[in-house]
């Protein structure tokens, strides 16, 4: 469970302080699927890094599975990433000179696994995304859709409690959107919590709650169909 109390994040930009979160309570439940929706600058990917511990809150708290992570050392923080958190971007983020079997592979490599468990899980995972037969190529050789499937296996390969996508299908037709969502949603259904940044309607769709923030706070929270 994800418990964020009075979050803020500011800021230095010479003289001035810019108060990008001002103050965001938000709890996500084990196992929901959100999305986070609001205008460019509203501070959506500033809150998914805190979420993601890759960034710290100026101030408030966080508490992951019960446990204030907001006091953590970067260190700690990072083994908490690396063990509890995937991470899916829109611009994908696939090392070019590796292949998708050995991008897969990444986050096990930092995580010290040897090199026949790295193998095999990364290639259960490629498999997952219905990537057996491009597991040799380069991203450059992928297309878009499954270079973000390719992603996707490495966000899955360490078995994560909470995937976090920000702006997934964001360079994306629409039909690749379908099936990249559709990976999402079957993550979902086997107990990951998925929390995704989008500026799409038909993506946010396929979460079972909407979260709009502007200027950095939270302006509405609804559960599809129902207001909270
Ligand atoms: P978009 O929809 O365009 O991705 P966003 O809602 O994700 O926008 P953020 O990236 O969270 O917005 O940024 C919110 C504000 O914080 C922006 O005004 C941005 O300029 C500012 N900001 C983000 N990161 C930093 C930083 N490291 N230093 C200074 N300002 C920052
Ligand atoms: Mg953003």
């Amino acid at each position: 469970m994800i418990e964020l109390t009075s979050i803020t994040k500011s800021y230095k930009v010479g003289n001035d302080t810019l108060d990008v979160l001002r103050g965001i309570d938000l709890t996500i439940l084990n196992g929901e699927f959100v999305a986070i929706m609001g205008p460019s600058g509203s501070g959506k990917s500033t809150l998914m890094n805190v979420i993601g511990c890759l960034d710290n809150p100026t101030s408030g708290n966080y508490f992951l599975d019960n446990e204030d992570i907001s006091i953590y050392e970067d260190e700690k923080l990072a083994k908490v990433r690396n063990l509890s958190i995937g991470f899916v971007f829109q611009q994908f983020q696939l090392l070019p000179r590796l292949t998708a079997l050995k991008n897969v592979e990444l986050p096990m490599v930092y995580a010290g696994l040897k090199k026949k468990d790295r193998e095999v899980r990364a290639r259960h995972a490629l498999n997952k995304v219905g990537l057996a037969d491009r597991i040799n190529h380069l991203p450059n050789e992928l297309s878009g859709g499954q270079k973000q499937r390719v992603a996707i296996a490495r966000s899955i390969v360490n078995d994560p409690k909470i995937i976090l996508a920000d702006e997934p299908t964001g360079a994306l037709d629409s039909k690749t959107s379908v099936s990249i969502m559709e990976h999402f949603t079957q993550l979902n259904k086997e107990g990951t919590t998925v929390i995704l940044v989008t500026h799409e309607k038909e993506v946010a769709e396929y979460a079972k709650r909407i979260i709009t923030v502007r200027d950095g706070i939270i302006l509405s929270d609804e559960k599809r169909g129902e207001a909270l």
